[in-house]
């Protein structure tokens, strides 16, 4: 067996992020909470995991539960009995993901690793080590201090100690916990967010003020979702858009001047500069890309909740991806204007709610193949189509299949407000815990008889990726619905 690595060296790293579905949470909260509020319980799990540019991500696969009489029932803490890890180390041999042991503290006991703690870890980064090389080793806490969850933990990998920033709960506002002491921003400004305070509580103010939530599309849409979660408090934005500002955009982007169009300045840096007006402690990242590009991917993982603002193919899949692979929840929203005869007949706002749980955008069958396609060729490529479809058309010939120009209708300012504003007052209900989405894909029609409101629960299928890797992370590469392509430019954090 390799020698036990020594606990010294622990560090703090921001950048490891542990994130675990709602169903999953449920049902390892009863596990350890099976002897509260006195005696603590633990478990095995597995985590599925990606390495990022400056961290990990770690996604709560599935839970090895303990057998009767692989814990030591006698003592108050825990007591793991050989065969269980044993059983664990043998298993970690066949499957791809990294091993977890996860125990409760005792009622309002803060989750700090105890001196027994700092003995079981060493041992177990040493022993699994053996069986499942080259994969972390993670040892996180669960308790409950004061009524609110509190959850810290540490991971073993690449022969040092990274202590875990932050956990991300599904649907669930938990605390994380590190070196002693709660993960969170500076006390929030009691007066500024005083109304907030009065509606919601004090408690959602501050679960606000420590999270992230990522903006994908900082266009008409994006940019009124960031300034309502900006405006609501929420600390930390990841804004991605690969453009630059073009006076057209100025009918509906908030922040956005003529200045902006005529010195092209990109959209994120459009978004930061407002965010900062509107409160400058909100930390926005902002990166001129797309998803599923690495880095994007990598930014957007740290967020408790991300909004689709974009009214590309490419961009949602991934999205709908990023929640069943790694437990990112996310509201997908976009506008269409439909018109006949000159007459605007139809308004129509659709919200679409992706949990780790939900349908992917296959089974929902939400994606137009072609205008993918089109979205993910080449300028060099779409060009020749363009202009071979063009040839075919005056030769009165069959279009190219590929190729067809799709007719779409602009939409309008007050639209994208509607809707991105809708998707972040969801964020901030999940993110406070007060209030979750009443529906699973909303449509409604603003200029229909009572909104002419439908909601669609679709099922998935069971054969879909989204039922098969759910929670796999880097480990479910192989039933990745879309990867980006290698002709977009790389992308930039500015
Ligand atoms: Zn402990
Ligand atoms: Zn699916």
């Amino acid at each position: 067996m390799a020698r036990p690595p020594q606990l010294t060296a622990e560090r703090a790293c921001s950048s490891v992020v542990v994130r675990i579905g709602a169903p999953e949470f449920a049902a390892l909260k009863d596990l350890l909470f099976r002897r509260y509020p006195e005696h603590e319980w633990g478990t095995f799990a597995r985590l599925g995991w990606r390495e990022t540019e400056d961290g990990l991500i770690l996604t709560f696969a599935a839970l090895d539960s303990p057998l009767p009489g692989e814990l030591n029932e006698r003592f108050g803490h825990v007591v793991i009995n050989e065969p269980y890890s044993l059983r664990m180390a043998l298993e970690a041999e066949r499957h791809p993901f990294a091993v977890a042991v996860i125990h409760s503290h005792p009622q309002d006991c803060r989750p700090d690793p105890s001196h027994i703690d700092d003995d079981m870890d060493r041992y177990y980064s040493g022993y699994l080590s053996g069986f499942a090389p080259g994969r972390p080793y993670a040892s996180l806490i669960l308790s409950e201090l004061k009524g609110e969850l509190v959850l810290s933990g540490r991971v073993w990998w690449r022969s040092r100690w990274l202590t875990v920033g932050k956990f991300c709960v599904e649907r669930t506002p938990v605390l994380s916990w590190a070196h002693g002491k709660a993960v969170q921003k500076a006390l929030i400004d009691e007066s500024r967010y005083a109304r907030l305070t009065t509606a919601f509580g004090r408690q959602a103010a501050q679960r606000l003020s420590r999270s992230t939530v990522a903006v994908i599309g900082a266009g008409g849409t994006g940019s009124a979702a960031i300034e309502v979660l900006a405006r609501a408090g929420v600390g930390r934005l990841v804004v991605v858009d690969p453009d630059v500002v073009e006076s057209s955009n100025l009918e509906r982007l908030h922040g956005g001047w003529p200045s902006h169009a005529e010195e092209r300045i990109s959209k994120v840096e459009t978004a930061r500069e407002h965010v900062r007006r509107i409160n400058p402690d909100i930390e926005v990242v902002a990166i001129l890309g797309r998803l599923p590009q690495k880095t994007v991917v990598d930014a957007v993982l740290g967020a408790d909740v991300a909004l689709g603002c974009t009214d590309q193919q490419h961009s949602r899949l991934a999205l709908g991806e990023l929640a069943f692979r790694y437990l990112l929840p996310s509201i997908d929203c976009g506008v269409v204007l439909e018109g006949c005869d000159g007459k605007v007949t139809g308004q129509i706002l659709q919200l679409v709610r992706f949990l780790s749980t939900d349908p992917c955008v296959l089974c929902r069958r939400m994606t137009n193949p072609r205008r993918l396609s089109q979205e993910l060729m080449s300028g060099e490529e779409r060009t020749t189509r363009q202009a071979a479809a063009a040839e075919a058309l005056k030769r009165g010939e069959p279009p190219d299949p590929y190729w067809a120009e799709e007719t779409q209708l602009n939409t309008v300012g007050y639209l994208t407000t509607v809707s991105g504003a809708m998707a972040a007052g969801y964020a901030i209900g999940w993110i406070t815990g007060r209030f979750d989405p009443p529906f699973a894909r909303l449509q409604a029609n603003l200029v229909g008889k009572f909104l002419d409101t439908t909601d669609s629960e679709d099922t998935a299928s069971p054969e879909c990726a989204c039922q098969r890797a759910r929670a796999w992370a880097d480990q479910g590469a192989a039933q990745a619905q879309i990867t980006a392509p290698s002709h977009w430019p790389f992308p930039k954090r500015l």
